[in-house]
């Protein structure tokens, strides 16, 4: 199968700027973007809403398997729905946050969740260019093969800096969210150090745009690009 466009796969845990850095990166190239961690906050979403019991693993992934997941894909204005459904402000509240680890931890979801990423990136690469997908897992399972792989890493008090001034939360209850969602998210995925071939960039010490700026250079020296 002939394949056409630019993968960039980035992955790390919350907190390096991941997001907001892969958004503006997708849009300097016109890319599409695709937020992993959106599709499994979805799911999540989606079985609550059916009263689906999140510790029954085959419920779950059939799910997983038969929902109306849609993504959109363009960086300015990314959003999900299930359906018709609008989700966006759902997903991101702290009493869903707070479900997703018996879902993500699901390796028959996992493996459900790999195959439609994969499929979704082929799909964005192809029409747009090339596509830029963040989450834990990018890298090393969903697209090992992409032509630009990168891990943002940061310091754990740089991490909970940013998150807690997001969340406007004090950095202690944000301490305990996000060192909680590590510990779970590192028993299926390997993102706190880079896999062969990955190219790590810590973001601890850099601005937005210092971390977009090297992240496009990483993405210019890997295709001749940027
Ligand atoms: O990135 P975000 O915080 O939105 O991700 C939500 C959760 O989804 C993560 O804590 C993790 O459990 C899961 N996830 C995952 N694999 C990915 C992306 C996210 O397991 N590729």
């Amino acid at each position: 199968m002939s394949r056409t466009g630019i993968r960039v796969a980035i992955d790390g845990p919350s907190g390096t700027g991941k997001s907001s850095v892969s958004k503006m990166v997708a849009r300097e190239f016109g890319y599409g973007y695709l937020d992993t961690g959106a599709m499994y906050r979805a799911l999540t979403w989606w079985c609550v809403d059916q009263q689906i019991d999140l510790a029954d693993v085959d419920a779950v992934v059939a799910q997983a398997n038969s929902f109306d997941l849609r993504m959109g894909t363009d960086p300015s204005n990314p959003t999900v729905a299930v359906g018709e459904r609008s989700i966006d402000q759902e997903i991101r509240e702290h009493a869903l946050t707070v479900l997703i680890a018996p879902v993500a931890t699901n390796l028959g979801v996992r493996a459900v969740m790999k195959q439609r990423q994969r499929d979704l990136m082929e799909s964005l690469a192809a029409e747009h260019g090339g596509v830029v997908a963040e989450g834990r897992d990018i890298t090393t399972v969903v697209a090992p093969d992409a032509e630009v792989r990168i891990l943002m890493t940061a310091s754990e008090e740089a991490r909970l800096a940013r998150r807690s001034k997001e969340l406007s939360a004090s950095v202690e209850a944000t301490r305990a969210q996000i060192v909680d969602r590590d510990r779970s998210d590192a028993t299926v995925s390997q993102f706190l150090t880079a896999a062969d071939g990955v190219t790590t960039i810590d973001t601890s010490q850099l601005t937005f745009e210092q971390s977009v700026q090297a992240v496009l250079q990483v993405i210019g020296e890997a295709t001749g690009r940027g």
